[in-house]
């Protein structure tokens, strides 16, 4: 029989399947020391623990995962790894459970023609995507066909996609959730140190004497990190910044309660203060900055009447909080999504930079201005994704970069494209412009988790052609595809993650995947192939494969992790963080951080000093809708869109199972509000019915609603920050209505 193009791809599909079963042997056979093929499979000894990192956030625990006949029956905390020192929060002790829900994508669905998803077998389904993809192409142009990717897979897949989608398919444009949470820091770091560069590692937590918390909840949102922090000897102050009094705020020895959306005239506040009672470190400021003049003069118009005005705050709090942090001898300042998710987030986070700088605070024990990440590998797409950034950290824009990876890769470097890419925000309005046709969304639940949700539900039915792949068939944005492409989960895949502190560890298999479900890994490798892109893809064999392409793309590079060996000893040093380039050798549980030399990655090595003036809210509390929405984490046990944490009973049991809005008793009060009644929370976007739950956590003309549960974005207005194009999800208009009865 003559092996045509279309059955040689159809072949090697079937090849991957029956890979996919090997990849349990080969996977499985690292705890016992061996990566090959051939080595006894760990799975046939009944009483295996092999480690691996947890799938949640970027905390980057470690879980001892227990088999049997080897499948995973149980976990328990790593005791002796970095990072999280024998502890787990309750989703990481509930890894396991997704995995065996009984709405787990088994295998393809594609649409008929009465718009239903019907099973399919892979080869079909493979197919489909190719035609309907070129066909878009060949019709609307390589760029009317886009990707979004996700925070939660390993950097091998993230990388092969990026690679597969840019350099083969011809796609320009190309996303991932990160832009949801992480874009501000990676543009703020960019910006000021000239490499997206978190410089701390977990132990700054323990080494403060002073911990400035801005618009973070590690209790609820990184609670090992937490836990970290209690460990600290110090007798630390700890200092939350956050209108709500959150968990962690309750547990401070400052809370500083400001008006929403005011810290960016509140950080200007505080260093005019430093500047004015002589408490800044000039020597550091003078060796190892640039632009501290014009900065000083910026902040001098931010007098403490203008600042207390603005953040609503007493000048005593001002003047502790510069007092804190002036006379601190290790202050670190750690930030997550309070300040990410702002329509200025990225101007916040460099003041929040700028503290640290003209602090001295940077490079030493303890210190640091420090972004915690979100997801398990947001750090690992930030340099690896190739969405908008070129892999290994580069710039689509820079030809030296272009050819540097052309020549990395061995590919033609006319195959790399010159532009950047779209953001998230500008893929979605360009199905709405009708410049983009075709979108394949990989690991994230758009559907659920984009701001203003009811205008981006309105804006996928545009497309052309949408294809989900996920682990699960029923997440909302897979019930609007085209075509679902099961895939793998955590714990039944291979390859490695990059945590907050710029530690990889490595994820294996230790599960078997349902069905026809495949590691991304190998869907992508069967796209390739069906996609004729086989052979440009022959040396990307395997994720470990993969992670020596990356270690040679990373070569020279800030984030240089050449020098580590691979998968074994990662795994057996308990991680190893970035940098590591050749000929330095790791040590075993070592934490390091950043610019200890005060170098930076800019061309004269010198950190910068960025600074704005604040801009108006975007969508300011108004006579119709006079509260302001804040949203956020509402407890340790969810995770994001809930996709995996709901199918876990002992999660939901930890959490209220009803949508919510906190509510202050001032507000509840004036709306005649009891403990029990339900109200409608409507927003110029839309309405919602969830229950109010009155506490003195939000300040009176504030609500609080978390953002796991769809109703949140319902409300929530699109706003963006100019610079990292990150979406504005912590302030918009409400009014609230009490409902005479339950829904
Ligand atoms: S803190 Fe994060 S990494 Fe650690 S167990 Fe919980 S979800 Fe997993």
């Amino acid at each position: 029989m003559t092996e045509t193009p279309k059955k040689r791809w159809l072949l090697r599909a079937k090849d991957l399947l029956r890979m996919h079963d090997g990849e349990l042997t080969r996977g499985l056979s690292r705890t016992q020391g061996g990566f090959g093929l051939g080595q006894v499979p760990e799975r046939l000894k009944p009483d295996a623990t092999t480690n691996m990192i947890c799938g949640f956030c970027s905390t980057g625990c470690s879980l001892s995962i227990h088999l049997k006949n080897g499948q995973a029956i149980n976990l328990s905390p790593a005791r002796d790894y970095p990072v999280n020192l024998g502890m787990a929060c309750p989703k990481g002790w509930e890894s396991l459970t997704p995995l065996k829900a009984a709405d787990r994508a088994t295998q393809p669905l594609l649409k008929d023609a009465n718009g239903k998803l019907v099973p399919t077998d892979w080869p079909t389904a493979l197919s489909t995507f190719v035609t309907r993809m070129r066909a878009i192409q060949a019709k609307y142009g390589p760029d009317s066909v886009a990707f979004l990717s996700t925070g939660q897979i390993p950097t091998e897949e993230m990388a092969l996609l990026g690679s597969i989608a840019k350099f083969g398919m011809g796609m320009v444009h190309g996303d991932g959730n990160t832009r949801q949470c992480m874009a501000t820091s990676v543009v703020a770091y960019k910006e000021s140190f000239g490499f997206d560069a978190p410089p701390f590692t977990y132990k700054d937590f323990e080494e403060s004497d002073v911990l400035v918390f801005v618009g973070a909840n590690p209790c609820i949102a990184h609670p090992i990190m937490w836990e970290r922090v209690c460990k600290n000897p110090n007798n630390p102050e700890i200092v939350v910044i956050d209108p709500r009094r959150t968990e962690t705020a309750m547990a401070a020895t400052l809370h500083v309660p400001l008006a929403p959306k005011s810290d960016l005239a509140l950080l200007y506040g505080v260093a005019a203060l430093l500047i004015k009672q002589g408490m800044v470190d000039k020597e550091f400021v003078a060796e190892h900055t640039e632009g501290y003049a014009e900065f000083a003069e910026h902040v001098a118009k931010f007098t403490p009447k203008e600042v207390c005005e603005r953040t609503g705050l007493p000048y005593e709090t001002l003047s502790k909080l510069a007092e804190l942090i002036g006379r601190g001898k290790r202050v670190s300042f750690w930030w997550t999504m309070g300040v990410n998710q702002s329509y200025e987030g990225v101007r916040t986070a460099q003041a929040i930079i700028a503290l640290a700088l003209i602090t001295g605070n940077i490079g030493r024990p303890g210190t640091g201005p420090n972004s915690i990440t979100g997801q398990c590998n947001a750090m690992g797409s930030r340099l690896f994704s190739n969405t908008t950034n070129l892999l290994g950290g580069r710039d689509f824009t820079n030809a030296d970069h272009r050819a540097d990876v052309a020549q990395l890769l061995n590919i033609d470097v006319q195959r790399i494209p010159q532009r950047g890419s779209f953001a998230y925000d500008q893929i979605i309005s360009g199905i709405l412009s009708g410049k983009i046709k075709g979108l394949w969304v990989i690991a994230t639940n758009t559907a659920h988790s984009w701001i203003n949700q009811a205008d981006l539900h309105d804006t996928l039915k545009r497309l052309d052609f949408l294809v989900v792949q996920d682990m699960y068939s029923t997440t909302e944005t897979a019930v609007r595809a085209d075509l679902v492409l099961p895939a793998a989960g955590w714990g039944e895949k291979e390859g490695t993650f990059i945590n907050s502190e710029r530690r990889i560890g490595v994820i294996k298999r230790v599960s078997r995947a349902p069905g026809q479900a495949l590691a991304d890994f190998y869907i992508f490798k069967a796209v390739a192939e069906a996609w004729g892109l086989g052979e440009m893809f022959e040396e990307w064999s395997s994720p470990e494969a993969v992670f020596q392409i990356l270690k040679r793309l990373s070569r020279g590079r800030p984030c240089d992790f050449s020098g580590i060996q691979g998968y074994e000893q990662i795994d057996s040093l308990g991680g190893i963080q970035w940098p590591l380039p050749e000929g330095q050798a790791p040590q075993q549980s070592e934490e390091r951080r950043l610019f200890a030399d005060g170098q930076f990655f800019r061309e004269n090595g010198r950190a910068r000093f960025l600074f704005a003036d604040p801009a108006p809210l975007p969508e300011a509390p108004n006579a119709k809708f006079p509260l302001m929405l804040l949203t956020g984490r509402g407890s340790s046990a969810q995770w994001h869109t809930e996709t995996r944490t709901k199918k876990s009973e002992v999660l939901k049991k930890l959490h209220p199972g009803v949508p919510y809005v906190e509510v202050s008793p001032v507000d509840a009060k004036a709306l005649d509000l009891g403990p029990t009644d339900w109200v409608r929370v409507r927003s110029a976007r839309g309405s919602v019915t969830v229950k109010a739950f009155i506490t003195h956590v939000v300040q009176p003309g504030q609500v609080f609603m978390p953002m796991h549960h769809p109703e949140t974005n319902q409300l929530t207005f699109a706003a963006f920050d100019p610079y990292s194009r990150q979406p504005s999800y912590k302030a918009c208009a409400v009014r609230l209505e009490r409902l005479d009865s339950s829904p």
